[in-house]
């Protein structure tokens, strides 16, 4: 194995533990799969579980290694033996809520009150994580204008932790794409894409949730299906064809079709961060739409957020069981973010706004975590 992959891997240039590499990893996998390592070895599940499933490792590789695919296998045969305890409580009762819509649209209605009473409690570790995912008030109610025609219908894919933790940005979506004219639609049966549990070695119910998701969007045939989290679109692109045939992460979507004149925003006088999470470089491999879309904000001041490993931290369920780790590789970036004072960081994952606006609401600095949708929706002028 050639190790092209290690000075690209986050955790092993935290560590610069074999164990921790992408090369060390399957190594490890190797041997489970041959029996030379046992599926109950602590060890093995320490290494496997500290991977942030960043997939850069995946991105370079010449010999184009799937490596996901192999580590949703190891992990998945690594719970057989040692159950999914090891994860801890948040992340396992996360996981469990978001298999059930039920308990879903429970947290999502008692979390307002909820997560105002948590804020005034002093809670620590993996806790004060958990709380982070409750919503906070949103700071803009987006007025949505109604559709011209019904005959421009496109659907929203919400996810599980939309409604929860991200409901300004889906106001949003809807405040944009009504604006370009769309009949803006959400389905009542589709449920979460499924990736927290592939990834935390839980195929059986991810594959429960993709059949659910495969007949959700059928009232209206063939109408585009955009996701808003760059973390569904990456579980969302490994459906079958005739689900990825109509689906789009949003800001792609919105990036490369033509926007209609009436679409105008107004300036912005401050210096916005951009933050690209690993799976929209990565696996959506699109480096450039965020960019083009703040872009037509007049005013703004574009700066991109250097992340001296390549991933904030947050991947998987590192954001409630490895915050430490998660912390550490957000350290250089927090730096910059200091020196730079940026009024926003813009970012088109859930999971890692949610963890760097803990980290930077930790240590005092004002700046607000967006979706950048968001942004664009507070600056649409009316028209
Ligand atoms: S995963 Fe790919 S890049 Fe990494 S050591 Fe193996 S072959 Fe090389
Ligand atoms: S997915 Fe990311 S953290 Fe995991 S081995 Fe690959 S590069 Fe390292």
């Amino acid at each position: 194995m050639c190790g092209l992959c290690l000075p690209h891997c986050p955790t092993y240039r935290q560590t610069e533990d074999e164990g921790d590499s992408p090369r060390g990893r399957i190594a490890l996998m190797l041997g489970l799969d041959q029996g030379r390592v046992e599926a109950d070895n602590e060890r093995l599940a320490y290494h496997l579980d500290r991977c942030l499933g960043c997939r850069a490792c995946e991105a370079m590789c010449p010999s184009h290694v799937p490596f996901m695919a192999l580590m949703d296998q190891a992990r998945a045969n690594v719970n057989r033996e040692q159950g999914m305890k090891r994860y801890g409580i948040p992340a396992n009762q996360l996981l469990d809520m978001v298999a059930a819509p039920g308990k879903l649209r429970l947290v999502s209605i008692v979390a307002g009150p909820l997560g105002f009473l948590l804020r005034h409690i002093p809670v620590r570790g993996s806790w004060s994580r958990a709380r982070d995912l409750i919503p906070k008030p949103i700071h803009h109610s987006f007025q949505t204008q109604d559709a011209i025609s019904k005959d421009r219908p496109i659907y929203l894919f919400t996810g599980c932790m939309g409604e929860l933790a991200d409901r300004e940005t889906l106001r949003a979506a809807e405040r944009l794409l009504s604006a370009m004219g769309y009949f803006v639609q959400r389905s009542k049966s589709a449920v979460c894409c499924g990736a927290m549990h592939r990834h935390a070695g839980q195929p059986g119910e991810a594959d429960t949730m993709l059949e659910k998701n495969l007949v959700a969007f059928d009232e209206y045939p063939g109408a585009p299906i955009l996701s808003v989290a760059t973390g569904c679109a990456a579980e969302l692109n490994g459906y079958p064809d005739s689900f990825v045939s109509r689906h789009s992460e949003i800001l792609s979507y919105l990036s490369s079709n033509e926007w209609t004149e009436a679409l105008q925003f107004s300036a912005m006088d401050e210096k916005v961060a951009i933050h690209l999470p690993c799976t929209q470089r990565n696996v959506l491999k699109d480096a450039t739409s965020t960019r083009s879309l703040m872009d037509r904000i007049p005013g703004i001041q574009l700066v991109d957020l250097p992340l001296s490993d390549g991933c904030c931290g947050a991947g998987g369920l590192n954001l409630l069981n490895q915050f430490e780790l998660g912390e550490s590789l957000f350290e250089h970036s927090l730096e910059w973010l200091k020196k730079e004072q940026p009024r926003y960081l813009v970012s088109a994952n859930i999971g890692c706004s949610l963890h760097m606006q803990a980290v930077i609401e930790q240590s005092g600095l004002d700046c607000e975590v967006v979706h950048p949708l968001t942004l664009l929706a507070r600056q649409l002028k009316s028209p």
